[in-house]
């Protein structure tokens, strides 16, 4: 297992970290926990859940195989998203009985969706509570995990609240996020990333994205994680497991792993570019919008048609990864600003139409 050093903490994080998301039969603990603790015996020592994650057992799946585990062989993470100091206390106190550790290794501020939501942490409490819960030694360090675009991550982090900060980061999504890497890279602040095969678009076409694997990469899976991976301020790439034969091949695929070249990863992102005309890359540069529209995102659900996939996928996508519902594409006034500044050129107004008349919402 090849490992990187999270920030300015010294951590050394498992470049495949645990993502106790994608458990197939939560109510089965102990079998689950079997998974789990083979992942440790396979090298991975980072290990992410969260409440609610595989209908709220994730977090007893986990604390059933750290039970088995010598503490100081893992760090552990989960998450918060309350806004209030009362509500965060109460979900840490039960994320440390449910885990079974007496200090959570990383701790997130989770789901900032929009920029206001810093705020309300910080004004219900909720930030403060972290803080003096580290204090008192229940929480080693303050993260954060986020939708954010990367120009908004860039003002969460520079609060010096967090240690680290936990995004979702893939070859096809890496300008909207890119900005938010550098300023945590500068600041010296480490960077576990999530979806790391675009929400499983990468995968899904294989055949389409094959440019992405270089001389050494066996599948597009391997090259989307290699491509996470040798960005220098990304320790861990998080993977969601099912069976103990996906750990396998998730550790197999950073075996002997090198970092591609600058020069490839500048020939992938140009081809992303030139082979996606109509893909929109997340990058951002169509913003301001006058009626306040969440354009990258809702354009990154407009990708999925331009993968061939069906009206539910744009809504799952929209759902699920942006906490958005087609009609919010609605509120577009048409003015065509945004049809104007985009970098690819794409008719952006009439897309956002398309989304706002998707029915059945
Ligand atoms: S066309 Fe719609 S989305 Fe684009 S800038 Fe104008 S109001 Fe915003
Ligand atoms: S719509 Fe165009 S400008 Fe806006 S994020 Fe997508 S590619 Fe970039």
């Amino acid at each position: 297992m090849w490992y990187k050093t999270f920030g300015k903490t010294g951590i050394s994080l498992s470049t495949i970290g645990f993502g106790g998301m994608r458990f197939s039969r939560p109510e089965r603990t102990d079998e689950m926990a079997d998974i789990v603790r083979h992942a440790h015996g396979c090298g991975i020592n980072y290990f992410d859940t969260a409440p609610y994650y595989c209908d709220d057992k994730s977090e007893e799946i986990l604390g059933c195989a750290f039970a088995a585990m010598r503490r100081e062989s893992f760090y552990c993470s989960t998450k918060c998203a309350s806004a209030s100091g009362d509500g965060l206390r109460r979900s840490l106190e039960r994320s440390l009985r449910r885990l079974r550790v007496s200090s959570i290794d990383f701790f997130h501020i989770w789901c900032l969706l929009r920029p206001e939501h810093l705020e309300e942490r910080r004004a219900g409490g909720a930030i403060a509570a972290a803080l003096k819960a580290k204090e008192e030694g229940l929480i080693q360090h303050i993260v954060v995990s986020t939708h954010l675009s990367g120009a908004e991550i860039v003002p969460v982090l520079e609060t010096g609240w967090f240690e680290g900060v936990t995004l979702g980061y893939s070859a096809l999504n890496f300008p909207f996020r890119q900005e938010g890497i550098a300023a945590a890279a500068r600041r010296n602040l480490g960077v576990v990333t999530m979806n790391p095969l675009g929400g499983g678009m990468i995968p899904q076409n294989a055949e389409r994205l094959a440019f992405l694997k270089g001389p050494q990469d066996r599948d597009v899976v391997q090259a989307a994680l290699r491509f996470n991976l040798s960005e220098p301020a990304v320790s861990c790439v998080l993977v969601g497991f099912s069976s103990r034969e996906e750990v396998d091949q998730a550790v197999a695929a950073v075996e002997n792993f090198t970092p591609y070249s600058a020069d490839h990863i500048e020939r992938i992102k140009g081809k992303i570019s030139a082979s996606f005309d109509g893909f929109c890359t997340g990058c951002g540069y169509c913003l301001p919008c006058p009626a306040d529209i969440p354009i990258p995102q809702l354009m990154d659900a407009y990708n999925q048609k331009i993968l061939g996939r069906d009206e539910d996928a744009i809504r799952d996508r929209l759902k699920w990864h942006w906490d958005l519902k087609p009609e919010q594409a609605g509120a577009c006034t048409q003015c065509g600003e945004c049809d104007d500044r985009c970098t690819q050129h794409l008719p952006v107004s009439k897309r956002l139409q398309y989304i706002s008349g998707l029915r059945g919402n």
